[in-house]
């Protein structure tokens, strides 16, 4: 029950109204027995949303497009990982300082090692945006060889060489040989869901192919993957995990990711 002593978190972001995460985080708060609730709010001023955060003592907030980058300057710290990421999914209202982090990168990490060993394995990434940029970190954490993919050419160039990872132009990605693809473009997602990242050619049958793109959930390329006889990992696996995390941050207590996937998919059907 809402009551005077109800934590508030929420997600800011703009558009939001499609978000997922108060499924998330209101099923989560509940299953756990916490006084807590998740609001969505879109965002039209960045600054005045900073200070109604602060002057209202939310606890914690998640970030989405377009301010995981840009919301820097207004925080009054950074964890190391998102500092060396430079975006931020996650604040934390930690006794009125408002704390940056990301937890992108740790929920696509654990979504794939659950599948395979990553360390030293050679991937694709697909994509130079924020959510590839935190996966790349993750990938350098393990050691991970790494050939990047990006449309905008320059923008995958620079990625790759902040990373110490290597571009790829599409015509030389045709035999590359990785253990790994990952999706982390917008391609193929609603309402493009007739379009794919990568032609189905390029999956090699023993690869681990991860998709991030959730709607839908089972998009192009990862049923093409399937055909070819890849294991896949869809969208749900990450958003689950990144979200188990940010209440891991703000609680300390880590919910159920199994139930959260359940609720999701609830939402999705
Ligand atoms: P972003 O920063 O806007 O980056 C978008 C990326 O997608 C860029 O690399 C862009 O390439 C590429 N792209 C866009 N449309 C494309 C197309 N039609 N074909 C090929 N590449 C295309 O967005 P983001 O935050 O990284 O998010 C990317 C996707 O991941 C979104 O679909 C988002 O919903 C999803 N996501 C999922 C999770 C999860 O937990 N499952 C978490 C975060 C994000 P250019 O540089 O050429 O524009």
């Amino acid at each position: 029950m809402i009551d005077a002593k109800t934590r508030l978190y929420g997600v800011i972001g703009n558009p939001v109204r499609h978000s997922l995460s108060p499924v998330i985080h209101n099923g989560a708060f509940r299953r756990m027995g916490l006084n807590a609730a998740y609001l969505a709010f879109e965002v039209l001023n960045l600054a005045e949303a900073m200070s109604g955060i602060r002057g209202l003592g939310i606890r914690g907030v998640s970030v989405t497009i377009p301010f995981k980058t840009v919301i820097i300057p207004f925080l009054d710290g950074l964890e190391d990982v998102a500092g060396r990421i430079q975006a931020v999914n996650t604040i934390s209202n930690e006794g009125g300082k408002l704390i940056g982090y990301n937890t992108d990168w740790r929920g696509a990490l654990e979504a794939l090692e659950e599948k395979t060993n990553l360390e030293g394995k050679k991937v694709l990434l697909l994509g130079a945006g924020g959510a590839a940029r935190a996966i790349a970190f993750g990938l350098k954490e393990r050691s991970c060889q790494v050939f990047i993919f990006n449309r905008s050419e320059e923008k995958g160039q620079r990625l790759a060489g902040e990373m110490g990872f290597t571009h790829l132009p599409f015509s030389s990605l045709n035999g590359l040989d990785v253990d790994v693809v990952i999706n982390a473009t917008s391609g193929g997602m609603h309402p493009k869901d007739s379009e794919t990242p990568l032609p189905k050619e390029f999956f090699k049958k023993e690869a681990t192919v991860m998709d991030i793109v959730y709607k839908p959930l089972r998009t192009k390329f990862l049923r093409e993957a399937e055909e070819r006889g890849c294991r896949t990992i869809d969208g749900l696996e990450m958003l689950a995990r990144q979200g188990a995390a940010q209440i891991e941050i703000w609680t300390g207590k880590k919910p159920d990711t199994g139930e959260i996937k359940e609720d999701l998919k609830k939402a999705l059907r």
